[in-house]
């Protein structure tokens, strides 16, 4: 068990009350430590953020994104090491924590490269005549950022990479379960040479930090990525002390196959964006929608890719799906394939009672396959966020789409086609942000802008150019020099 410090004001702290954290593969005994911040805390890591803000945005972009390359240089150092963390907080796969730590990297350096090259405003005509205007992008001041349990690292870096480029300061704080990815982002950062008071990380009991967290009147702009309970309230909120927010919420992604797809390779990609990670992301394709006449062809060989599926341990060699993130997690994960059980769903792969012969004392939960599943059913429509794939056979092209837009998320979609034609139709009318054709619904590049439509999120998109616009205010300055 290790104790692992937060960085507020620039100084790491331990002292003081602690709160565990454990690895979701083994309950038994706690993983790390860390500090159970007070709300007198949260308001000293705001009065650190609001100085920072002010040093940070007169610092060069150049020397900015000098910082992000450096600390990015530093988490492809220590990918091993904050991989090693990441699966045992979170319970991914090695492999799968070590890429989440590179793609950290890479958003550090793509938005360092982005604003280092100095010029982000335009130069305007003006019709009055010895008139010179221009429009600048500048930072907004102190940017909050909370972030959930699944991708403990790769969440907060798409956030603070940008925030930070953009010359803002940040207050993070990152899912109680998983403190610990976060900040080894936040001492990459740190070690790079990141002004004392630019980054402050919150950890903590959420109940008793909430109110001075979202209270602070210091705060400019919050993103959030989380569930639409917690979300919706946020948005709430802060649309009240009008106060600019970013939601990244659920999904109920759907991937469609049709008859002139390549069905092996289908069944294949469709396996691992459903279960990689355990089902934990959102973009996590969780039904599967097969034209009728390969939908008993598509489903064996589907069957044939979870058989080869190894559920263990996160750290363990030859495992390829982790634990879930938590008791609560798999307890609710279960409760849903029950839910689908009684409404009709028949179970042909996985969860048929808790465990099996998995370790007990961990959050494991077998990749599972339902059949028979309908619009009626409460698994067609709601979250589940675990290892749980709904399959249902359509008719035509057009019953399929319909069925992707009968959902009140709009995150993610996926078609499997030969024919290009159905390929643009299809990215047409999917009502989603993110549309993928011959590939998984998850995977997107920095520099792919990324967020969802309807429920899944707010228009404003993460990731990419576009990101910037959220952590940026446009002011317009003209300037009579006759
Ligand atoms: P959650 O909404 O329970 O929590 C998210 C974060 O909010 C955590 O850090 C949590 O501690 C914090 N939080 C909760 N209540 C708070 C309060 N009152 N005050 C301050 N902070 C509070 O979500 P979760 O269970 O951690 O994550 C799973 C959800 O995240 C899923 O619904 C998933 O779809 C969603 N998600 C969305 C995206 C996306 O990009 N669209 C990506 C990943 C996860």
């Amino acid at each position: 068990m290790r104790t692992v410090e937060t960085l507020l004001g620039g100084q790491w702290e331990a002292s003081g009350e602690r709160i565990d954290v454990h690895d979701p593969a083994d309950l038994r005994a706690p993983a790390f430590r860390v500090p159970a911040l007070r709300p007198e805390d949260v308001t000293r890591a705001y009065d650190a953020a609001e100085a920072g803000a002010v040093l940070w945005r007169r610092t060069s972009p150049l020397e900015r994104s000098t910082v992000l390359g450096r600390a990015a240089g530093l988490l492809r150092e220590r990918v091993e090491e904050i991989a090693a963390d990441i699966a045992t907080e979170n319970g991914k796969t090695r492999a799968e924590a070590r890429g989440e730590a590179l793609k950290a990297a890479d958003f550090l350096e793509y938005y360092g490269l982005l604003v280092g090259r100095g010029g982000y405003g335009t130069l305007l005509h003006d019709v009055r005549p010895d008139t010179r205007t221009s429009a600048h992008q500048e930072p907004l001041g102190v940017v909050l950022a909370i972030t959930p349990w699944n991708d403990p690292l790769i969440t907060p870096a798409r956030k603070l990479a940008p925030a930070l480029a953009a010359g803002n300061a940040a207050v993070l704080k990152p899912a109680t379960e998983t403190p610990v990815s976060g900040l080894h982002l936040a001492r990459a950062l740190h070690d790079a040479g990141l002004p004392a008071g630019v980054l402050n990380v919150i950890t903590g009991r959420t109940a008793e930090i909430s109110e001075a967290l979202l209270g602070d009147p210091r705060i400019a702009a919050v993103t959030f990525t989380g569930g639409n309970a917690v979300g919706d309230r946020l948005r709430e909120r802060f649309a009240v002390r009008n106060i600019r927010f970013q939601g990244e919420l659920g999904g109920k992604n759907a991937s469609v196959v049709l008859s002139d797809a390549d069905l092996p390779k289908a069944a294949r990609t469709v396996a691992a964006a459903s279960f990689g990670q355990a089902g934990q992301r959102c973009t996590a394709t969780s039904r599967v929608i097969v034209q009728r006449d390969v939908y008993l062809e598509f489903t064996k060989l589907l069957l044939d890719e979870v058989a080869a599926l190894r559920t263990g341990p996160g750290l363990d060699d030859g495992t390829t799906m982790g634990p879930l993130s938590g008791s609560r997690q798999r307890d609710a994960v279960l409760a849903a394939v029950a839910g689908a059980v009684e409404q009709g769903a028949t179970v042909i792969a996985g969860a048929k009672g808790a465990g099996e012969e998995l370790p007990e004392h961990g959050c494991f939960v077998r990749p599972t396959v339902l059949a028979d599943v309908t619009p009626a059913m409460d698994i067609w429509h709601d979250e589940v966020f675990g290892p749980v794939l709904a399959l249902r056979a359509v008719d035509s092209f057009d019953e399929a789409v319909d069925a992707v837009n009968d959902s009140a998320f709009g995150l993610a979609a996926a078609l499997f086609t030969r024919d290009l034609g159905a390929a643009h139709r299809f990215a047409d009318r999917a009502e989603c942000g993110q549309i993928a054709v011959n590939l998984t619904t998850p995977g997107w590049d920095v520099h792919h802008p990324f967020g969802g439509f309807r429920d899944s999120g707010s228009p404003f998109k993460e990731q990419g150019a576009e990101a910037l616009r959220f952590y940026t205010r446009v002011k317009t300055v003209a300037i009579h020099f006759g």
